[in-house]
């Protein structure tokens, strides 16, 4: 019995209790659309949403869009297997826009001269834990960086261009359920 007891415990306090920690902090490596690796972005669990860290480096400088979608997978070089931005509240998309936004939609980011970028966004009411609005759940989702700028207002991605930079945020555990967009008449119309 006291055997059983010690087995029990160094399991609960050891190993066991490790393999349950939820993963807080992740770090994404971002592809371009030749399949290099361009930068990454630290995320973590932080009490407004989901804190990232971006940086990247090889972009065109100006503004470009920014969001998370719905899929966790990039499949270059359109990213399309990435889906819709993530929208779990079926808004509308636009940080202006006042029937939105999507969960997914990220302020632009700004690229310098060097066309490099270090930046902090956040995901407002994201988490990388359990729950509806989890990036991680469900097979994962993705972050994209996109050729133009968010306009804030346009359906269904406000004019931002091609996507450019793909990176998939998902565990490491590696889920495989198949993930469809929510809803095909939203797919994004091919140019
Ligand atoms: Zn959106």
């Amino acid at each position: 019995m006291r055997f059983l007891i010690i087995i029990f415990s160094v399991c609960f306090l050891t190993a066991c209790q490790l393999t349950q920690q939820p993963e807080t902090v992740k770090t994404v490596d971002m592809y371009n659309r030749d399949g290099d690796m361009v930068g990454t972005a630290k995320l973590s669990e932080d009490p407004k949403g989901v804190k990232i860290e971006l940086k990247l480096e090889g972009l065109t400088p100006g503004f470009h869009g920014t969001h998370v979608h719905e899929i966790g997978e990039c499949e270059a070089p359109d990213f399309k297997s990435a889906g819709n931005h993530l929208n779990p509240e079926k808004k509308k998309h636009g940080l202006l826009h006042p029937e939105g936004p999507h969960l997914g939609d990220l302020p632009n980011i700004e690229v310098d001269t060097s066309g490099k970028v270090d930046t902090e966004l956040t995901v407002s009411d994201a988490t990388l834990l359990k729950g509806k609005n989890s990036l991680t759940e469900r097979g994962g989702t993705s972050l994209v960086i996109t050729a133009e700028a968010d306009d804030g207002m346009s359906q269904i991605s406000g004019n931002s261009g091609e996507r450019i930079i793909c990176g998939e945020i998902k565990d490491k555990k590696g889920e495989t359920d198949d993930q469809e967009p929510t809803d095909p008449t939203e797919k994004e119309k091919k140019k």
